[in-house]
């Protein structure tokens, strides 16, 4: 598999009142295509700061990040605007990137039907169940059709049972987009359960502990999701 992108010899201070803090020290790894890979790591260890570095958003300190392709980012937040409908929200997005293209449109059009949201189109977030939002998040996400996706611990404002739905419908939905993504959890199990790789950081300044393969997935077979209520 060709690599996406390339994380080399990371390393990322910043400046508070206390003086000089150490956040990233030597961080190393690789994302291949159509591969899903988790940092998984303690609150506060630096991994927020390694995606705000990705999409550059921040500088690092030192290092290098060669990137193939483009980034969409997901949020811990859903940020749906309330007094909007779901295909507004999705097209807002569109409009304020100056990306609302008749493809853009039809990709929207086509992920609302495949996932289940497009009975759903022209109703308000608050109508919709957590998990529902999410995906709607989510398709807000890909419909720029990024290569990457990234996700920031974007279920743990969910409760614990919609998590475990909301996890599993959105692997579906990138492994079925055929989409690589970089998920950021504290969460064991959802690094285990949703992701071919694990890179383990520790506490910070983050470093790299170990890098695990999983192939738990390997016979997979994705079907398109089934209409189902998510508990609120
Ligand atoms: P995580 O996402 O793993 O919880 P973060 O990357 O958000 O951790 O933060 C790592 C550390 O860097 C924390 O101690 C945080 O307070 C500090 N930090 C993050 N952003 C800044 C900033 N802009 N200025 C100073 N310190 C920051
Ligand atoms: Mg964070």
């Amino acid at each position: 598999m060709k690599t996406i992108l390339e994380v080399k010899d990371l390393y990322k201070n910043f400046y508070n009142k206390e003086g000089e803090i150490e956040v990233l020290k030597n961080i190393n790894f690789t994302l291949k295509e159509g591969e899903i890979l988790t940092l998984l790591g303690p609150s506060g260890s630096g991994k927020s700061t390694i995606l705000n570095i990705l999409t550059k958003l921040l500088q690092p300190t030192s290092g290098e990040v060669n990137l193939k392709g483009n980034i969409g980012y997901m949020f811990q937040k859903d940020h749906l605007l309330e007094w909007r409908t779901i295909m507004d929200n999705i097209t807002i997005g569109l409009e304020i990137q100056k990306k609302k293209t008749p493809e853009n449109i039809s990709r929207v059009e086509k992920l609302l039907k495949t996932y289940d949201l497009w009975d759903f189109r022209n109703m308000y977030p608050k109508e919709l169940s957590g998990g529902m939002r999410q995906r709607v998040a989510l398709i807000r996400t890909l419909s720029v059709n990024p290569d990457i996706l990234l996700l920031d611990e974007p279920f743990s404002a969910l409760d614990y049972q919609t998590r475990l739905l909301i996890s599993d419908d959105v692997y579906k939905i990138i492994r079925n987009e055929g989409k690589s993504a970089i998920l950021v959890t504290h969460d064991l199990s959802e690094a285990i359960s949703m992701s071919d790789s694990v890179v383990v950081l520790s506490k910070r300044p983050a470093t790299v502990k170990s890098t695990y393969d999983i192939n738990l997935r390997q016979n997979e077979n994705l079907t398109p999701l089934q209409t189902r209520k998510v508990p609120d």
